[in-house]
């Protein structure tokens, strides 16, 4: 599909379709306490079945319908994405699509399958790490994971070219605050870009409170106490964390303010579930099933016009209109919908 077919596709908001979102699966090895607390997501938690979930015929069908409508990045998440089965095969298909592929995972079984998805077609990958002491990150895992698994591996990413790596901190209010330090002294001076992530109030099960959210100003301070930063433009439009690098130039530092600095009016972003729905905001609390059109034999003709519809009527922009003090916990579970 050549540059040339594609058709600028705008919301009412002038927000251009740019990126989507793919959540492989919404099963995880980990159970973090602020997306799938071990409480609610415990044995008895009854997960989609395969039969449920797109294939990756599906999924890549989709793929190109979305490059049509001008999206230019897309990005495996989940749940974890690397439990679904056979993911490689899945990044090759993408990957040979006209577009930027990545990849957000826990990172826990990256060491085993870098170097796959890398020959595969996958560009980068995030990985998510909330702490560097045993004592925080497992309590925060739920499940007992080591941190020293986690960096072994960024370092296969990292090794494997899938660069520049991005590590995304979530901070919560007296859990991982005091992590805050050590983590950006440990990815200074590496080619990774370190993100702190505001705690959101996604899905219902978090127990979110405001004061549970660390203000990105905060953390930026925090920061620039010790290792002095300057702010830098962002990159793209459309970018959710605001940049900013050391003075000393080693590296680069990402904080994603959605709750106390939202970007709703940049967002152009799309949101396919495991089990083929599309969501146009992380809040929705419905979907499209675009799986019933492709399983009823919806032309691709007929897709692409319905989802110009749905775009060209999108007007959420949940984070802007979030009311603070009213408590959040609002629409799915970030697992299901996909970070
Ligand atoms: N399992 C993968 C991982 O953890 O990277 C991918 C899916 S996860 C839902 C995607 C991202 O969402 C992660 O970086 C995670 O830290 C973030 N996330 C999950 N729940 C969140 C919350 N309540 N507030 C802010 N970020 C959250
Ligand atoms: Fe799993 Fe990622 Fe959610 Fe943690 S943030 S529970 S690793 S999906
Ligand atoms: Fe986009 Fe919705 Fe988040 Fe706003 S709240 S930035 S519209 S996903």
């Amino acid at each position: 599909m050549g540059a040339r077919m594609t058709i600028a596709l705008h919301d009412p908001l002038d927000r251009p379709l740019r990126d989507l979102r793919i959540s492989v699966t919404d099963r995880c090895n980990l159970r973090c306490a602020y997306c799938m607390p071990k409480q609610i997501f415990g044995r008895g938690y009854k997960f989609l079945d395969r039969g449920e979930m797109l294939t990756f015929e599906e999924i890549e069908r989709l793929a190109r319908l979305f490059v049509r409508l001008g999206v230019r990045k897309i990005r495996l998440t989940g749940g974890e994405p690397l439990l679904r089965t056979d993911l490689p095969e899945l990044v090759g298909r993408l990957g040979a699509l006209p577009l930027d592929l990545a990849m957000t995972s826990n990172g826990l079984l990256l060491a085993k399958h870098a170097k796959k998805l890398a020959s595969a077609g996958l560009g980068r990958v995030t990985v998510s790490l909330d702490a560097l002491d045993d004592a925080t990150f497992s309590l925060n895992n739920g499940v007992g994971a080591r941190a020293q698994a986690i960096l072994d591996g960024i370092d296969a990413a990292a090794a494997a070219g899938l660069t520049p790596v991005k590590i995304n901190m979530v901070v919560r209010r007296g859990i991982n605050e005091h992590c805050v330090l050590p983590m950006a002294r440990r990815f200074r001076g590496t080619p990774h870009v370190f993100r702190l992530i505001e705690f959101m109030d996604v899905g219902r099960t978090n127990g979110w409170r405001f004061a549970d959210v660390v203000p990105a100003r905060e953390l930026v301070e925090m920061i620039d106490r010790e290792l002095p930063l300057e702010p830098i433009a962002p990159a793209y439009r459309g970018e959710v964390a605001r940049r900013w690098r050391y003075r000393d130039g080693r590296g680069e530092i990402g904080v994603i303010a959605s709750v106390t600095e939202p970007f709703c009016g940049d967002c152009t972003r799309v949101r396919l579930s495991s089990n083929g729905k599309l969501y146009t905001c992380l809040f929705a609390s419905t979907g499209t099933d675009l799986k019933r059109w492709l399983r009823d034999g919806v032309s691709d003709a007929t897709i692409v016009a319905h989802l110009r519809g749905l775009w060209s009527r999108r007007a959420d922009r949940y984070s802007e209109k979030r009311a603070i003090s009213t408590g959040g916990g609002q629409g799915i579970e970030m697992s299901y919908i996909g970070g």
